[in-house]
C-alpha cells in the first residue's frame, strides 16, 4: 500500500523563528499515523528543523550530483545526510529555468540522492504552452524518462507539478490530473517494472490549498502532494495533512 506523502517546500523562505510552524504541523502529523509529513526547508534550517520536530521528514531542495569537491555553494546528498535530511527534492521547475538545469542534470542529482538513501522526489512538469499545444503528455513523460537513473533502487518519488499551476492559484482539472497521473504510472511501470512501479508515490504539486486538497486526493494515482505557498504556515499546511488523512488512503492500494 502507498502511504500519502506530504511535503512543504519552503523555497527561499523562513528563517528561526518560522520553524514555530511546525510545532502545528507535528501535531496535525501526530493525528496522521498513516500519512508520512515532510518540510523541505532552506538548506540552512535544516539541521534546527530536524532537530526541533524529529517526527517529521525534513529534506532539502536540490542537492549536487557529487558528492565533494570544487562546486562553490553546492551541497552533496552526503552533506544533506549529515545534516539530517530523510528527503531532497530535485528538478524543480523552478530550478530548471532559473539555472538551467537540464533532465541529464536531474537524473545525475537523483542518482546521487537515492545512492545516499534520501527519498528522492523528482519533479515534473509541463509548461503552459505545451499543454495548450496538447503536447502535455509527451512533454511529461519525455522529462520522466531523462530524469530517472537505471537505478532507482531506494525511496523514489515522482511530483507531477505543471509549471502553470505553480504559485498561480490555478491547478488542471481532475480529470486531466488523473490523465497525468495515469500516464505516469504507466510510463514508470515501462521503465522499472510493475512492482517496483506500483511502490512509487506520485505527488500533485501547484496552487495545492486547503480549498482543493480533499479533491485532488480522491484521484486515483495520487499519492499526496508537494505544497509550496501553503507549507509555510500551520494555519495554511495542516488542513491539506489532514485531507490527506481522511481521503481514504486505502483506495490506493496497488494491484
Ligand atoms: C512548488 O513550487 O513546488 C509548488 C507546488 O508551489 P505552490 O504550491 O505555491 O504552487
Amino acid at each position: 500500500m502507498r502511504r500519502r506523502l506530504i511535503v512543504g517546500n519552503w523555497k527561499m523562505n523562513g528563517d528561526r523563528p518560522a520553524l514555530a510552524e511546525l510545532d502545528g504541523v507535528i501535531a496535525a502529523a501526530d493525528a496522521a499515523p498513516r500519512v508520512d509529513v515532510a518540510i523541505c526547508p532552506p538548506f540552512t534550517l535544516i539541521a534546527p528543523a530536524v532537530a526541533r520536530c524529529p517526527r517529521l521528514w525534513i529534506g532539502g531542495q536540490d542537492c549536487h550530483a557529487a558528492l565533494s569537491g570544487p562546486h562553490t555553494g553546492a551541497v552533496s546528498a552526503g552533506m544533506l545526510v549529515e545534516a539530517g535530511a530523510r528527503l531532497v527534492i530535485v528538478g524543480h521547475s523552478e530550478r530548471r529555468q532559473e539555472l538551467g538545469e537540464t533532465d541529464a542534470d536531474v537524473c545525475a542529482k537523483a542518482e546521487a540522492a537515492l545512492g545516499q538513501g534520501l527519498a528522492t522526489i523528482v519533479c515534473i512538469g509541463e509548461t503552459e504552452a505545451q499543454r495548450n499545444d496538447g503536447e502535455q503528455e509527451r512533454a511529461v513523460a519525455r522529462q520522466l524518462r531523462g530524469s530517472l537513473p537505471g537505478d532507482t533502487a531506494g525511496e523514489l518519488v515522482v511530483a507531477y507539478e505543471p509549471i502553470w499551476a505553480i504559485g498561480s492559484g490555478r491547478i488542471p482539472t481532475a480529470a486531466d490530473i488523473g490523465a497525468m497521473h495515469a500516464m505516469i504510472r504507466a510510463t514508470l511501470i515501462e521503465m522499472i517494472g510493475p512492482t517496483r512501479a506500483e511502490a512509487v508515490r506520485i505527488l500533485y504539486g501547484g496552487s495545492v490549498t486547503a480549498a482543493n486538497a480533499a479533491d485532488l486526493f480522491a484521484i486515483p494515482n495520487v499519492d499526496g502532494a508537494l505544497v509550496g505557498g501553503a507549507s509555510l504556515t500551520a494555519e495554511a499546511f495542516v488542513p491539506i495533512v489532514s485531507a490527506a488523512a481522511q481521503n481514504g488512503a486505502d483506495a490506493f492500494l496497488p494491484g
